[in-house]
């Protein structure tokens, strides 16, 4: 029960990944709206922009321009913890150079994989060079595949309580329909006459005569 309740957790994870193209999603292209901010420890702002459909939410965490108030603070609780933020950078990257990271969660009813796009400001080679560029860093994700309309993307990072939570729900909704299904076979075997547990013909048998095919009683 448990392993088709993790088997539909991930058919359910995994195929709206993939199936995000042909519904005109983009994983990790999410578009600025007017954030909330919130400042950490060392007074650094950050804003947050979010979108969310039935099957899967997006965050961005990014720096504000200098022209962006950074005011009202104290949004940072409302981030869900699988929420990457420049304060965690991937390897060999420093929290500076971090100007964004897009979270994206897949799952329902609780989502339970993650992937996540950081974009990461290249610094400048050469004083003289053409000004630094940005460059993606992906992490938690598997790229199945790139279109003209966008990439294809599996999420891999497991968010463990959500996860925990899918299989446990999904496995209890297979036990119930796999418990109604039997127990609907056993009453209509049980009308015609037959073994409720396997099916062979009792006619002629007493009622409290063990079933000569499996040994059941009813
Ligand atoms: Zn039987």
């Amino acid at each position: 029960m448990a392993g088709l309740g993790a088997g539909t957790t991930l058919a359910i994870a995994w195929p709206i990944a993939l199936a995000a193209l042909h519904l005109g999603w983009t994983e990790h292209g999410l578009q600025r709206q007017a954030g909330s901010a919130w400042t950490d420890g060392s007074g650094e702002g950050f804003k947050l922009a979010r979108s969310s459909r039935w099957l899967a939410d997006w965050y961005q965490v990014y720096r504000p321009g200098s022209s962006d108030s950074v005011l009202p603070l104290g949004e940072k609780r409302l981030l869900p913890s699988w929420v990457a933020t420049p304060a965690r950078p991937p390897d060999g990257e420093t929290a500076e150079s971090v100007t964004s990271v897009d979270t994206a969660a897949h799952g329902w009813p609780w989502r339970c994989l993650a992937s996540e796009s950081w974009t990461v400001k290249v610094m400048q080679v050469h004083p003289t060079s053409a000004g630094g560029g940005y460059r993606e860093v992906l992490k938690g994700s598997l790229v199945l595949g790139r279109t003209s309309r966008g990439r294809t993307i599996m999420p891999l990072r497991p968010i463990w309580p959500g996860l925990l939570a899918d299989t446990v729900a999904w496995g209890a909704a297979w036990f119930v329909v796999l418990a109604a299904v039997s127990g609907a076979r056993s009453l209509m075997r049980r009308r015609r006459g037959r073994c409720a547990a396997c099916g062979y013909d009792r006619r002629g048998l007493g009622a409290g005569v063990a079933c000569p095919e499996c040994g059941g009683l009813a």
